[in-house]
């Protein structure tokens, strides 16, 4: 079997300073690094292709203007030809300041659409005082999106999710859903009427605060609607920071496994079939007993238990 052992993320543990000059080196390798991320995870999962109306959604935060950023830079170079189209979503939210948007829209040159529907008094008229809006929220939020895309032509909507969200559904999913899931690089929209993409699945949070530091963007508070994030996945976060904070290469390395799933050697019976399993089975690798699996010593937790103490 091979083993895809995960390059430790050199940018990511560097310190963050307070304030980050645009023509900085660090900065200059910084978006560079961020650029070949991107462009690494459009090619492998074929993100956008010759023709494409990609339309990048554009919530005020900024995981979504640094996507919006490195497509504009990578569309320049691209040897394929691609249009972007940001959208945004005025959902009405008290306080949101909705002159932000299209100024940084104009001031950058890109085509972009507004589109405002007060999603905030449904919520509100719907769900009672003290009980969580969020899925309502995303609910409306993700059907006015598909109708936008289709509005403009889309034929890609991009979303500013990166690694460490991607991570953090996985562990969600695992811990409190009992699945192995996340959120793909690419798919089919639940209404299958569209396709979505992730090009920042290969991007780390810790570079995106940073380049988003650096550019100075018009960041607007994402706690407008009074809502607050919901409680399992600020465990999530919290447990994902401290294993990065203690283990260092650990969250790369996670990353990395769930490019390199092995369904022959899990338990779900309709990816791998175990019941049909005799001793002319092809898998990449057999059962390995008792033996320790193939680890690099980077990888090894000094203090997990050996794999030899869980015998019986
Ligand atoms: S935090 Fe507010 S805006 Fe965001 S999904 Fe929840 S209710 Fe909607």
């Amino acid at each position: 079997m091979e083993h895809v052992v995960a390059a430790p993320d050199i940018l990511s543990v560097d310190p963050i300073p307070e304030k980050e000059s645009r023509l900085s080196n660090t900065f200059l390798r910084l978006k560079k690094h961020l650029e070949r991320k991107v462009g690494e995870a459009i090619g492998d999962y074929g993100m956008i292709a010759d023709g494409d109306v990609v339309m990048v959604c554009v919530s005020g935060g900024k995981d979504s203007f640094t996507l919006l950023s490195i497509l504009l830079a990578l569309r320049e170079r691209a040897p394929i030809d691609f249009r972007i189209v940001a959208m945004n979503l005025d959902q009405k939210q008290p306080g949101f300041p909705d002159h932000v948007l299209p100024a940084y829209f104009e001031s950058i040159g890109v085509e972009y659409r507004i589109v405002t529907e007060n999603t905030y008094k449904i919520v509100k008229d719907k769900i009672p005082e003290g009980k969580t809006t969020c899925s309502l929220c995303s609910r409306l939020r993700r059907g006015i999106i598909y109708r936008t895309a289709k509005e403009l032509g889309a034929t890609k909507i991009a979303l500013g999710h990166h690694r460490d969200d991607m991570i953090e559904t996985l562990f969600l999913n695992m811990f409190f859903g009992g699945k192995m899931k996340s959120m793909p690089p690419k798919l089919v929209s639940d209404d299958r009427q569209n396709v979505v993409i992730r090009p920042l699945a290969y991007c780390s949070e810790k570079d995106i605060e940073r380049f988003a530091r650096g550019m100075e963007y018009p960041i607007i508070p994402c706690n407008l609607c009074g809502s607050q994030e919901n409680a399992q996945r600020k465990q999530i976060k919290a447990m994902l920071r401290d294993w990065d904070a203690r283990f260092p290469g650990r969250i790369v390395s996670i990353a990395t496994a769930m490019k390199n799933v092995v369904p022959s050697h899990l338990a779900d019976n309709a990816l791998f079939d175990f019941k049909g399993v005799s001793c002319e089975t092809e898998v990449d690798q057999g059962d390995v007993v008792f033996d320790n699996p193939d680890m690099p010593e980077s990888l090894v937790d000094p203090v997990a238990i050996p794999i030899g103490a869980w015998r019986s």
